[in-house]
C-alpha cells in the first residue's frame, strides 16, 4: 500500500495543473483499489456547493457542471459530518440525491471521505462499485491517507499557481494569505532573493509559438553541452571515474534523440520550453528515484542539476524574468529572511518584506518591526517564481500578499497607503508631548535596539533608554565570535549615545531561532534547548569576553544594565552573577590604571520561561530589575513555537492564560519592589500597551518605530478607565474577545485609526 501511495504522489506531483493531478489521481487510485469508479468534489465555498473536479467512472462529461450544495447528497453529507461514509447500496440511503448527468444508476456500493486541510473541508474523494457490498477497513484506511495527502496536494496548488485550468494564464489577479509579521502597508516590485531557477519552483505556461520554443530549447541545450564540456575539460585531471561518468551521463542526456525528444514533443502539445523540460525531467527523476540501485537513485539529483542548467539558459535566452532594479521600490521576497540578507538592503527602496517561512514573532519578523517596513510571514508553499518582478501589495496587519492586480485595486491599495501615511503624519506630529495618560498616569517608554546591522543611534535619542538592546547581531553577522575588542566598540557607541538614560544590554541569547553559523548547534528542539544563558554558562569564556566588553564600554558611565536572556532557574542567575563579579574584578583595575569609575551594573533577568513565575520571590531577592519577554513568554507557556506558521493561529499574547501570567509578575514585582520593564512585542502595539498600563506597568520598551503609536494612545487614555476593565479581561475565554473589547475602548477614544492598524 505505501508504495502505491508513494507512486500516486509522485505521478500527481509531477502534473502541470491541479485538474491534470486530480485526473490522474482519480485514474490510478481507481486501479489501485479495483473499483468501477473514483471521483473528487471540490468545496466551492462562495457558492457552497461541491463541483465535481475529476472522475474516471463516471460521465466525463460533467465535470465542472454537478454542483452538490454542501447540505445535499452524500457528498454533502460527508463534507457536513467531517468523516467517512460507507454505505452498500447508496441508492437505499436516505441522502442519496439522484444527477442525471454523472450517469451512475449501475453503481450501488459507495465510500467517500472528506478531503481535509487545518480544519477546512476542501473536498471530498468517493469510490464506487456496481455489486452490492459494503467496502471494507483496510480500503476505508487507505482512502483516508490519501484524503490527507491530497489535503496537502490542493492546499498548495493555489499557492504555486496550479489551480490555474489547463492553458489559464497566470497572470490573473491572486491573493495569498500569511502572517502578519510587521504593521503597514506596502507596494513594490517583488524581488526574490538570489533567484535561481529551479525546475521544482517552476510554473507552467502554454505557448502560442512553438517554432520559436523549439529553437529556445535547442539553443539552451547547446550552450548547456557546452558549459559541461568546459566544465569537465577544466576538470579532467582531477576527475575520479565516477564523476568522470556523470559527465557521460550529462552527454548522453544533452543528446537531441533522448531528453531532447520528449521535450519537443510537449512543446508541440502546446507547454513552452521550460515547462516541457519540467514535466520529461520530473518524469525521468522519479524513475530513476524509485530505482532499487542507490547509484542509479542518486542519478535523479544529477538529471536535475543539469536540468536546472538548462533551464537558466533557457530563461536567458528568453529573458523571462527581468531583474528589478533595488533602487526603485520594491519588495523583498525571499525563502527565509534573515538579518544578514536584510543588511544587504539598508541603503535600498525596501518598501515590503515577503518571507516564506517564519511567523509573527521569529526574529525576522521582530527585525522587519525594528526597521519599520510592513512584513508578512508564513506564506508557506507560494512558489517564490510567482513574485519575481511582479507588483505586489502587502498588508502587514493582515498578512495578505495580493499581485496581478489590475488599476482599480491599484489606485484603491494607494489611497489606503495615503491614508495611512497622513495617520502616522499626524501621530509624528504630536511626538514630542511627554507619554501621560488623560488622568495624569505618566508612563516611561524605552526602546528595543540592535535588530539591526547598523547601530542606529538614532534610535536611542528617543524615549527614556534602551529597555533591551539585543547583542546577537554582531555574532551573527560575522564568521566567528566577535573579539572582545570589537564588542567594546558596539557597546561603548550604544551607552555613550546617551550617558544619562539607562541603557539594557542583554547578554547573548543566540540558539532558537538565531543560530551561529560558525557555532552550529543540532537540536531537535532548538528553542527547548541549547539557547540563551543555558548556552554561555555552559561557554565561560564566551559569557566573560562578552562582560568584560560591556564592563569596559562602561568605563566613566554608570548607565549599564546587564540582561540575562532565557533564565529558567535560580542557579543560572547565581552563576551568572559569579561570573559578572569575575569579569567586573579583571577590568576594574584597567578602570584604575586610566583613571576611570567603574560603576557596577545593574542585573537583571528576563521572565520569559513559565518556570519563573513560581520563583518571583527568589529571583528578587537576587536581581535589580525584571524584564518580562512577552514573545517567548507566550511561545512556552502556550507550547507554541513562535517560528511555526502552522500554529500561529494559536500564538497569542493576548490569551487569557498570558494576561493573567502578566499581571501575576506586575503584582509580585511591586510586591517585592523590583522593577518590571516588558521588552515583549505586546508592549509596542496598541492594545497590548494599553492592558499592560492597566494592569500597573509603568515601563514598556519597544521598538524605535512604534514609539509614537504608543505615546499617542497613551495620551488618549484614562488609566482609570483602563484599571476598570482589567479584571474582566482577564477573566475573558479568548483572545479575540479581549482585543474586541479593547479595539471598542480605542474607537471610543478617538483612536479608531489604529484598530485596523491595532496589531
Ligand atoms: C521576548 O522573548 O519577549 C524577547 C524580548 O526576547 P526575544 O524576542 O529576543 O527572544
Ligand atoms: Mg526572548
Amino acid at each position: 500500500m505505501l508504495s502505491a501511495l508513494k507512486r500516486i504522489i509522485q505521478e500527481v506531483n509531477q502534473l502541470p495543473t491541479l485538474y491534470e493531478a486530480l485526473d490522474a489521481l482519480v485514474c490510478i487510485v481507481k486501479s489501485e483499489m479495483k473499483v468501477d469508479s473514483c471521483s473528487l468534489h471540490l468545496a466551492d465555498y462562495r457558492n457552497k456547493e461541491f463541483v465535481l473536479a475529476a472522475t474516471n467512472g463516471l460521465e466525463k462529461s460533467a465535470i465542472g457542471k454537478v454542483k452538490i450544495p454542501f447540505n445535499e447528497g452524500l457528498i454533502g453529507l460527508i463534507g457536513e459530518r467531517e468523516e467517512p461514509v460507507n454505505v452498500a447500496n447508496a441508492f437505499a440511503h436516505p441522502n442519496f440525491k439522484h444527477f442525471p448527468e454523472v450517469k451512475e444508476e449501475s453503481f450501488k456500493a459507495f465510500i467517500g471521505t472528506p478531503i481535509i486541510h487545518q480544519r477546512k473541508v476542501l473536498g471530498v474523494i468517493s469510490l464506487q462499485q456496481r455489486e452490492q457490498r459494503l467496502f471494507d477497513q483496510d480500503d476505508e484506511a487507505f482512502l483516508v491517507t490519501i484524503a490527507a495527502q491530497v489535503a496537502l496536494y490542493i492546499s498548495n496548488a493555489q499557492a504555486s499557481g496550479k489551480f490555474q485550468q489547463p492553458g489559464q494564464e497566470l497572470n490573473s489577479y491572486q491573493r495569498f494569505n500569511g502572517i502578519p509579521g510587521s504593521p503597514g502597508l506596502a507596494m513594490g516590485i517583488g524581488l526574490v532573493f538570489n533567484f535561481k531557477h529551479e525546475l521544482r519552483t517552476l510554473i507552467p505556461s502554454k505557448t502560442d509559438d512553438i517554432q520559436d520554443q523549439i529553437s529556445v530549447y535547442r539553443e539552451a541545450v547547446q550552450t548547456t553541452r557546452t558549459q559541461v564540456e568546459q566544465l569537465s575539460a577544466n576538470l579532467s585531471d582531477t576527475l575520479p571515474d565516477d564523476v568522470k561518468k556523470i559527465f557521460q551521463l550529462y552527454n548522453q542526456l544533452l543528446d537531441a534523440n533522448s531528453l531532447g525528444r520528449e521535450v519537443e514533443s510537449s512543446i508541440r502539445k502546446g507547454w513552452d520550453a521550460s515547462s516541457s523540460l519540467k514535466f520529461v525531467v520530473e518524469a525521468y527523476a522519479a524513475r530513476f528515484d524509485n530505482m532499487d540501485d542507490p547509484y542509479m537513485r542518486e542519478r535523479a539529483v544529477d538529471i536535475v542539476d543539469l536540468s536546472n542548467r538548462i533551464l537558466s539558459n533557457i530563461m536567458d535566452s528568453s529573458h523571462k524574468q527581468a531583474i528589478p532594479d533595488p533602487q526603485q521600490s520594491f519588495i523583498l521576497v525571499a525563502d527565509e529572511v534573515s538579518a544578514p540578507m536584510l543588511a544587504e538592503f539598508s541603503d535600498t527602496k525596501l518598501n515590503g518584506i515577503v518571507s516564506l517561512k517564519g511567523s509573527n514573532n521569529s526574529h525576522a519578523a521582530i527585525l522587519a518591526r525594528a526597521m519599520g517596513v510592513p512584513a508578512v510571514m508564513g506564506l508557506d508553499g507560494v512558489s517564490l517564481p510567482l513574485l519575481q518582478s511582479k507588483e505586489i501589495f502587502l498588508d502587514g496587519y493582515s498578512g495578505a500578499v495580493s499581485c496581478n492586480f489590475d488599476d482599480i485595486k491599484r489606485q484603491e491599495y494607494k489611497k489606503l497607503i495615503s491614508q495611512e501615511e497622513a495617520l502616522f503624519a499626524r501621530i509624528d506630529s504630536e511626538a514630542d508631548s511627554p507619554p501621560i495618560t488623560e488622568d495624569g498616569v505618566s508612563i516611561s517608554l524605552l526602546v528595543n535596539a540592535g535588530m539591526s546591522a547598523e547601530v542606529e543611534l538614532d534610535q536611542f535619542k528617543q524615549g527614556d533608554g534602551v529597555g533591551l538592546f539585543r547583542t546577537e547581531i554582531p555574532f551573527m553577522m560575522r564568521d566567528r565570535f566577535p573579539s572582545e575588542d570589537e564588542q567594546g566598540k558596539i557597546y561603548r557607541q550604544v551607552l555613550s549615545a546617551h550617558p544619562n538614560k539607562e541603557i539594557t544590554m542583554r547578554t547573548l541569547d543566540v540558539g532558537g531561532d538565531k543560530p551561529l553559523t560558525y557555532f552550529p548547534v543540532k537540536e531537535d528542539n532548538p528553542f527547548l534547548g541549547w539557547r540563551g544563558i543555558r548556552l554561555t554558562l555552559d561557554h565561560p569564556d564566551i559569557f566573560l569576553m562578552q562582560v568584560r566588553a560591556m564592563l569596559r564600554a562602561s568605563f566613566g558611565l554608570s548607565n549599564l544594565h546587564i540582561l540575562l536572556p532565557m533564565v529558567s532557574c535560580v542557579s543560572e542567575i547565581d552563576d551568572a552573577k559569579k561570573l559578572i563579579k569575575q569579569a567586573f574584578l579583571e577590568v576594574k583595575e584597567e578602570a584604575a590604571e586610566q583613571n576611570f569609575v567603574l560603576s557596577k551594573p545593574a542585573v537583571g533577568v528576563m521572565l520569559e520561561v513559565p518556570s519563573v513565575l513560581f520563583l518571583l520571590p527568589q529571583l528578587a531577592e537576587r536581581v535589580d530589575f525584571f524584564s518580562v519577554g512577552t514573545n517567548d513568554l507566550t511561545q512556552y507557556l502556550l507550547a507554541v513555537d513562535r517560528n511555526n506558521s502552522n500554529v500561529a493561529s494559536l500564538y497569542s499574547s493576548y490569551h487569557p492564560a498570558v494576561l493573567n501570567a502578566l499581571h501575576l509578575i506586575q503584582q509580585e514585582s511591586t510586591k517585592y519592589r523590583v522593577p518590571a520593564t516588558v521588552c515583549g512585542e505586546l508592549a509596542g502595539e496598541p492594545i497590548g500597551a494599553l492592558i499592560l498600563i492597566g494592569m500597573g506597568y509603568r515601563r514598556l520598551s519597544m521598538n524605535a518605530h512604534s514609539l509614537h503609536k504608543i505615546n499617542w494612545v497613551i495620551r488618549n487614555t484614562n488609566f482609570k478607565q483602563v484599571r476598570s476593565m482589567i479584571d474582566d479581561l482577564l477573566a475573558q475565554d479568548s483572545p479575540l474577545e479581549i482585543q474586541k473589547q479593547l479595539a471598542f475602548y480605542l474607537e471610543s477614544q478617538g483612536l479608531g485609526g489604529l484598530v485596523r492598524a491595532g496589531q
